[in-house]
């Protein structure tokens, strides 16, 4: 789908989340001592704790919560011939066009909408006597205005003309429609197919012969596994593999932020089962597989902490679909950028399987002892993005609350998804034995769930850092605790504090999680 702008607005912008991000130590540019690396990024302390979070939900529901699907870890270097069988060697590719204009970006043609425009050329007027058109320069804008902002940004400079007396001059009868670079008004060359397959080389030998790809999705580990998980764990279908790991595209306009990168991290199921014709009373075919998964997918997402009214659905009409598909639905959230795709639900009937059996000449097919015949299965195929998954739960949990004459930032995560659980502060830092009963309370915790200490500021600079990273619970141990042998802790969401026993507080924050966990 393209990148519109929002018809419904995110409560919240990219450039708030990102500078979060990276203040906070969730998410830095990648490489950044170098000036970075286009579409990659790094993530930190807090922003990998999360990402494990996001990973080990999917795992324990897709997984363990289920009696029907295994789990895998597959290579990402993969035989090249499952590349040819999969069709991403022929056909995945994007369509790349190049501006004609001083800038030279290149652009997916298809996040490029055709535009009204009018041609201006540029005259050099400094000697007014000699006016002097400048060959070849034209500005494609929708408007005089606009036509003079490109030229200041991108033309003058490149054509030598900084300090010059310019003027701007409409080519008359020129306004079309057309594809035009938004950014310098230069025309855009025929889009042409570009493949997004990154590629590396195996042995010590660079040549064509040696060439593999880094996978562009995981999809195809599970394909390849089918016989050897299916005859492994003796499984009769309905049976799913699952597996997530790094996937890497070589995107032509990789942008905002981690929704679209080069390197990226997918969670995805295949999910196979009987094609319509072979199933008995009373089981289910692919078509109720498929709404069922379509289900199953968007319920996780509300229950970690994404708002139902922030997630829609778009169903690929038939000229969308690809040509083996029966049925994909994209279920999309209200990113800060818009309305874009967070997981894809696909129906890809037997075509995967039939091809590897092509192209490895191995048998593939199912045998279904109680009908006494082989034949190869359907495939639901949920595929999640990790690292958009995680900017749609930072985006739902960003909240700002006004706390008397405060600002509030808090990110109201999911508890299970909360990078820290627990922090503990002693109300005095120089109070060798608060500090001393807070350091060991903070062991003990440790060992249950991800808790950190921190005496570096007052209590309430303490409970707003906590806020701003989402840590569900802070505990203060002060002067009373070292009579009473109890402390505060304090909720994340409501800032109630209660005082508990020092010996009770692990009991409580496990069975307050273990709640969390549970219910929602
Ligand atoms: P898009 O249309 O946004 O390019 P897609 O339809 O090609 O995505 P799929 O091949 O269905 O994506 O991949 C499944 C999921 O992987 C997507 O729903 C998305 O969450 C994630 N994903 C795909 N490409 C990227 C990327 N370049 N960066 C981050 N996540 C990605």
């Amino acid at each position: 789908m393209s990148e519109t702008a929002p018809e419904q607005q995110c409560h919240v912008t990219l450039d708030t989340l990102v500078s979060l991000c990276k203040r906070r130590g969730f998410i830095f540019p990648g490489s950044e001592i170098y000036d970075g690396l286009a579409g990659t990024y790094d993530y930190g302390p807090l922003g990998i704790e999360l990402k494990r979070n996001v990973r080990e939900a999917w795992w324990r529901s897709m997984i363990h919560d289920r009696d029907d699907v295994e789990g895998i870890e597959s290579a990402i270097l993969m035989n090249p011939r499952t590349w040819k069988a999969s069709g991403h060697v022929d056909t995945f590719s994007d369509p790349l066009c190049d501006s004609l204009g001083p800038s030279r970006k290149r652009y997916r043609a298809d996040h490029v909408p055709p535009m009204e425009a009018t041609a201006f050329e540029i005259i050099d007027v400094s000697d007014e006597a000699a006016p002097r058109k400048v060959d070849d320069a034209q500005i494609w804008a929708p408007s005089k205005k606009k036509a003079k902002e490109i030229y200041q940004a991108y033309w003058e400079k490149p054509l030598g003309l900084s300090g010059r007396r310019v003027k701007l001059e409409e080519v008359a009868g020129s306004t079309r429609v057309g594809r035009f670079s938004p950014d310098d008004g230069g025309l855009l060359t025929e889009p042409r197919a570009f493949n997004l397959m990154l590629t590396t080389h195996c042995g010590p030998v660079v040549e064509t012969a040696a060439q593999v790809y880094l996978r562009p999705e995981t999809a195809q580990g599970m394909f390849v596994n089918f016989a050897n998980v299916q005859s492994s764990m003796r499984r009769k279908l309905p049976f799913g593999i699952a597996q997530n790991g790094k996937s890497f595209r070589n995107e032509i306009t990789p942008k905002n932020f981690i929704f679209r990168t080069r390197e990226f991290e997918q969670a995805e199921l295949e999910f196979f089962c009987k094609p319509g014709e072979e199933c008995r009373e009373g089981e289910m075919n692919d078509d109720q597989w498929w709404e069922h998964w379509v289900e199953y997918r968007t319920n996780w997402h509300v229950r970690y902490g994404l708002k139902r009214e922030h997630l829609r659905f778009y169903h690929q009409t038939k000229e969308e679909l690809a040509h083996y598909s029966k049925a994909c639905c994209d279920i999309e959230f209200l990113f800060p950028i818009g309305w874009q795709e967070l997981e894809g639900i696909a129906n890809r009937t037997d075509y995967d399987l039939k091809q590897h059996m092509k192209e490895s000449g191995k048998d593939l097919r199912y045998f279904d002892a109680e009908l006494n015949k082989h034949y190869v299965p359907y495939v639901i195929e949920p595929a999640l993005g990790v690292d958009r998954s995680c900017l749609a739960f930072l985006t739902d949990a960003y909240t700002e609350e006004q706390v008397r004459d405060d600002k509030r930032v808090v990110l109201k995560l999911h508890r299970d998804l909360a990078p820290v659980k627990c922090a503990v502060f002693p109300l005095l830092k120089n109070k060798p034995e608060l500090v001393a009963m807070a350091e060991k309370l903070t062991l003990d915790l440790k060992k249950k769930f991800h808790t950190v200490y921190d005496d570096t500021a007052a209590i309430g600079k303490l409970y707003r850092r906590q806020d701003e990273i989402g840590t569900p619970f802070c505990v203060t141990v002060d002067v009373d605790s070292l009579e009473d042998q109890a402390v505060t802790v304090r909720d994340r969401d409501t800032m109630q504090q209660v005082r508990l026993g020092i010996d009770k507080v692990r009991g409580h924050i496990l069975a307050e999680l273990q709640a969390a966990r549970g219910t929602q």
